[in-house]
């Protein structure tokens, strides 16, 4: 892919729109609990700067529904951006507007304007021309840093490159397409991907898509669930997404013809109440019987899903095994991160909860790739890009 990345431009003296992704989860007194996504773009604002530009930050946070509100406010973000940089960053009240203008024309090289949440105008995420001009109108030079919203066709990621020329990946992304590029062309195989989690309806869509190029597809979550009612076994009270079905049996069709491995769980571990004080058994077989909810994956599938990732030589996952938050049902998942870590497989794993689950087993480090973007991760290697970087390669297709 020929993206284009801030290294090969010149920032001197120039006001550069930065689209990063500081929507960081806030605690009831609106103080940051992790600053990842903050950290994670420190190297492209330090570049940037460097290189003698003024920059105007901007990103989204939640989601407020179109309008103002407190509790989605990016100010807290400024504060611990500028103790991370150790440096001064300004706050704007809103994106767009004269007295924004009036701060952007003001800036100087090296200087730092935040903008308030772009979601605070619905505008952001209908993709509208002229608040996209507006925000086009603050800068010389557009940057994208904001790997996790970049499948998202919104004014700050598809529209406000539109208006300018000089526009260009930072490192995050560039970071993110490298190591994805290396599951979506060519891996080394045997290529296994683990899918779990919830949402099941997209990740069961986009693994229609991909299937033909896995070697070995292992199942959890919701999205196990889905697939066992789709062979028509019994789920119990267990969560299923029913509008994901037709995909589900399709995706089954296929890899019965391709003769490539594809599990559901051996066993289950079933509750019948969701929660830490639920009676908790598990099940000798892959089905639920009535009455019971599947919560987890059981001891004969993390058996069975241990020695598939032992096989392989490229592994992507997306989405925990289980109901995972309650300790009592995170055996599976914590099993599975240990497993994808100590194997010498080139590894990625993307999403927040899948990222959580990772954190929590003590595995992190060992993990060759974090992604931070679970449902911009599927895509990209589904498309092998997304709309978001797109409009950043160096074949233009604007003019
Ligand atoms: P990611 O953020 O990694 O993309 P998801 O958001 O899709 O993952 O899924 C994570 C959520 O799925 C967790 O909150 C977890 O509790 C839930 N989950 C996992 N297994 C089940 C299950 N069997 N039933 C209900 N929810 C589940
Ligand atoms: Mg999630």
């Amino acid at each position: 892919m020929d993206l284009a990345t801030i290294e090969e431009r010149e920032y001197a003296g120039k006001k550069v729109f930065v689209r990063v992704d500081f929507n960081v989860p806030l605690d009831k007194n609106l103080a940051i609990t992790d600053d990842t996504r903050i950290v994670a773009v420190i190297p492209t604002i330090e570049y940037l700067l460097k290189k003698g530009a003024s920059l105007i930050l901007a990103s989204h946070l939640g989601r407020p529904q179109g309008a103002p509100s407190k509790e989605f406010s990016l100010k807290p973000v400024a504060l611990r951006l500028a103790e991370l940089l150790r440096r001064p960053v300004t706050f704007a009240d809103d994106c767009i507007g004269t007295e924004v203008k009036k701060r952007a024309e003001q800036l100087k090289s090296g200087d730092i304007l935040l903008l308030e949440n772009l979601r605070f105008h619905p505008e952001e995420e209908k993709n509208d021309k002229e608040f996209s001009r507006s925000l086009a109108s603050l800068a010389d030079a557009y940057v994208n840093d904001a790997f996790g919203t970049s499948h998202r066709a919104h004014a700050s990621i598809t529209g406000v490159p539109f208006f300018l020329i000089d526009k260009a990946a930072g490192f995050l992304i560039k970071k993110e397409v490298e190591a994805l590029s290396r599951i979506q062309n060519n891996p080394e195989r045997p290529l296994l991907v683990i899918v779990g989690g919830s949402k099941a309806s997209d990740k069961i869509a986009v693994l229609k898509k991909l299937i033909s190029k896995i070697d070995t597809v292992l199942t959890g979550g919701v999205v196990a669930y889905t697939f066992v009612k789709a062979k028509n076994w019994a789920v119990g009270n267990s969560k299923v997404d029913e509008a994901a079905i037709p995909n589900a049996k399709e995706i089954i069709r296929i890899t019965y013809k391709l003769h490539n491995e594809f599990h559901t769980p051996l066993d289950h571990l079933i509750t019948n109440k969701v929660a830490e004080d639920g009676d908790a058994i598990f099940t000798d077989r892959g089905t639920v019987p009535k009455g019971w909810t599947g919560v987890d994956i059981g001891p004969q599938a993390i058996e069975e899903y241990r020695d598939c990732i032992s096989r392989a030589k490229t592994i992507f996952w997306n989405g925990p095994m289980g109901i995972f938050e309650i300790p009592k049902f995170s055996k599976g998942t914590i099993a599975i991160a240990k497993a994808v870590a100590e194997s010498n497989a080139y590894t990625v794993v993307g999403g927040g909860d899948s990222i959580a689950a990772v954190h929590m087993a003590n595995v992190a480090d060992k993990i060759s790739h974090i992604c931070t973007g679970g449902g911009a991760s599927l895509e990209f290697l589904e498309k092998n890009s997304l709309p978001g970087i797109d409009v950043l390669t160096l074949k233009d297709t604007t003019s």
